[in-house]
């Protein structure tokens, strides 16, 4: 969310992102609506005060016996009355057009981020590591999976339907291996660990920018009024909803949780194997920070440098993206993905996503802090994956398999899998 003030005085700057992020919105149309309550306001305010005069005016009159006066007086205040119900009943219609057209509004973007209306647009910034060259013919994740008994797909969409899977045996346990390292690397770095609700209120969506926009991503609860989160991000932000927080040092909480996703909008798209899925584990670092841009950019090199160094324990090549503003969420101001190298898609993969909100989510939840000065400011906010698994398995599986079909297992991981150094070939 944006001050409406400020949107006011930069309604051009608007404009321009409502088009770079391609969000339907008017932005003439919701200039025009905030202009219309806001006259209604001024004239329920007049009439509010003409009210209270008269009433005042009637007591006076009545205890100085001027009766014909008081009566005049009061016959006034019933009009008065009556227009003003009128009023206040047009001002809240004008107050909820407003309202459907400033949730639209989308942050203002970073002015190194590329513009572009797709993930095609984005910008590589750099790559780590060498693609691997096999010199026999790779299995995907899906034959090694069936190889060594890690993958159950078709038993996944028997219980859950399309897009769902089981993961087994060494499947699962490297499955809860990545979850644990990356929580244990934020853990060394004194980030919070917060065991979080995953069914969230309709206010947790709004407040943290998921809604309205992603509502037909999120899984419809029936016998409670709320949703599964599609993040823990939701959550972990919707902590310190409300709250006057203390940040002389950043706050940095991470999570592991559940995802899901209904993915509306990808039907056909990613329908082989653990890419795109409705319900996926997720470890999430969220950071909370003064409004100051240089700070809470460093954060977002820090939360990226986090994922980076996770992708380097799993020995796994990736590269860093610009993400361009046809790519970027409406809350977003900066943002870098990693995508890690798939041999089966013979492509780098999204598997993170880092972002700066500025202090946009911050404004929704109504997160704030005390400046030097003593002034209440909305924080900055940013969050990003730590790993996010299954999709982390696509490339640990096929970069690591050998010829054999055994697949070594990073030394970072072997702690987690009881000393295990391979899948050995069957
Ligand atoms: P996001 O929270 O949308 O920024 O996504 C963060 C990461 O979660 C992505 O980079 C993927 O690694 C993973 N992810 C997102 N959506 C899915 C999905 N439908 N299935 C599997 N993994 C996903």
């Amino acid at each position: 969310m944006l001050d409406m003030k400020w949107i006011r005085e930069h309604a051009e700057e608007v404009r321009v992102t409502v088009r770079h992020k391609g969000i339907e919105l008017s932005v003439d149309e919701l200039l025009i609506e905030d202009e219309e309550r806001r006259r209604l306001k001024r004239e329920t305010d007049v009439l509010r005060e003409r009210r209270n005069r008269l009433s005042a005016e009637v007591g006076r009159l009545m205890q100085e016996k001027r009766r014909e006066q008081a009566e005049a007086s009061r016959l006034e205040t019933k009009t008065v009355n009556a227009r003003l119900a009128e009023l206040e009943t047009e001002l809240r219609a004008a107050e909820e057009r407003f309202g459907v057209l400033y949730e639209l509004v989308p942050n203002v973007v970073s002015p190194d981020s590329p513009v572009g209306r797709s993930d095609e647009d984005n910008v590589e910034v750099k790559r780590v590591g060498e693609t691997p060259i096999f010199p026999f013919q790779p299995r995907d994740h899906i034959e090694l999976g069936e190889l060594h008994g890690l993958i159950d797909v078709p038993r996944g969409v028997k219980t859950g339907g399309s897009r769902h899977y089981y993961l087994k045996g060494a499947g699962a346990q490297l499955h809860r291996a990545v979850q644990q390292l990356a929580l244990d690397m934020l853990l060394e770095q004194d980030f919070l660990l917060l065991d979080v609700p995953l069914m969230v209120k309709e206010e947790a969506m709004q407040h943290t920018g998921y809604f309205p926009l992603g509502r037909d991503q999120a899984y419809k609860l029936n016998e409670v009024d709320g949703y599964l989160a599609g993040t823990s991000e939701v959550p972990l932000i919707m902590y310190y909803a409300g709250e006057v927080v203390e940040v002389e040092a950043p706050i940095r909480l991470a999570a592991a949780s559940m995802c899901f996703r209904s993915e509306v909008g990808s039907a056909g798209r990613d329908v082989r194997g653990l890419y795109r899925v409705h319900q996926f584990a997720k470890v999430e670092q969220v950071v909370i920070c003064k409004a100051d841009p240089a700070l809470s950019n460093t954060m977002l090199q820090e939360i990226t440098a986090n994922a980076e160094m996770l992708l380097q324990k799993l020995e796994l090549p990736y590269r860093q993206m610009a993400v361009c503003t046809g790519d970027m969420s409406q809350k977003t101001y900066k943002q870098y993905d990693l995508e890690t190298w798939m041999p089966s898609r013979d492509a780098y993969g999204e598997t993170h996503s880092s972002s700066n909100l500025h202090d946009f989510q911050a404004r929704r939840a109504n997160i704030r802090y005390r400046d030097e000065q003593g002034a209440l400011r909305y924080c900055h906010t940013l969050n990003n994956t730590a790993v996010a698994s299954p999709r982390i398995l696509i490339p640990l599986l096929e970069n690591h398999q050998r010829e054999d079909g055994s697949i070594h297992i990073p030394l970072a991981l072997r702690p987690y899998m009881n000393g295990l150094t391979e899948l050995r070939s069957p």
